[in-house]
């Protein structure tokens, strides 16, 4: 296993629920950011849905696959999300892709995930983007319309369990309002930075 004290990027972590908007802020940081930020793809065992491609959204593999990455000790981190059945996980690799290319190591990960990697990289900084209250996050799940209700109900009872790990982030960011969330994301980004150089 490589030795998280030879780190030599930086790694962002951002989790929050999904339905908290976190897909539109991702791309927005991704645009806008101050510092260099490459998404790490992660891989999971959910089916592909439509529009999504293999190596560019996630790299999709079988359950086998991934177990067989996750005994050649391939992941920084894996979790089952959503209590779905379905394996999530950051394969190491994509941190030195983004590593080589003078990039920050950007995860959009789940709560379990996310503390796996900050016992791992402590230095890492971690972003848990929060819906202004558990009402507005339930009704702009819904809004979606793309996940049935036993889907839905995962989800909230997921969101609930996650919010309790909230504080044990570096960083909480309420999307309240969309600009305003992308603005805050960019000015942590940019004081760690200077952190960093100082
Ligand atoms: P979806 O199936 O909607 O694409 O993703 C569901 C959730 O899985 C995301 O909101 C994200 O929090 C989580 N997730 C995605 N990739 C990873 C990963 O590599 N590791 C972990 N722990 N969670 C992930």
């Amino acid at each position: 296993m490589p030795d998280p004290v030879s780190t030599s990027g930086q790694i962002v972590v951002l989790s929050g629920p999904s339905g908290s908007g976190k897909t539109t802020i991702v791309n927005r940081l991704i645009a806008e950011s101050p510092v260099g930020l490459l998404k790490s793809v992660s891989a999971t065992t959910r089916a592909p849905r439509p529009q999504e491609k293999d190596g560019e959204d996630y790299y999709f593999l079988s359950d086998s696959q991934f177990r067989t990455r996750l005994e050649n000790d391939e992941f920084l981190e894996h979790a089952e999300v959503f209590s779905s059945g379905f394996l999530y996980g950051t394969l190491r690799t994509e941190l030195n892709r983004a590593w080589q290319q003078e990039c920050w190591a950007f995860l959009e990960i789940d709560v379990e995930g996310a503390l796996n990697v900050m016992q791992q990289y402590p230095d890492a900084v971690t972003i848990f983007l929060k819906t202004p209250s558990p009402e507005e996050f339930e009704r702009r799940l819904r809004a979606r319309g793309t996940e049935t209700e036993d889907v839905i109900r995962k989800r909230l009872a997921t969101a609930a369990k996650e919010l309790q790990f909230a504080d044990r982030y570096r960083h909480i960011v309420v999307n309240d309002q969309l600009d305003q969330a992308v603005t805050e994301i960019c000015e942590i980004l940019k004081s760690e930075e200077t952190k960093n150089n100082a």
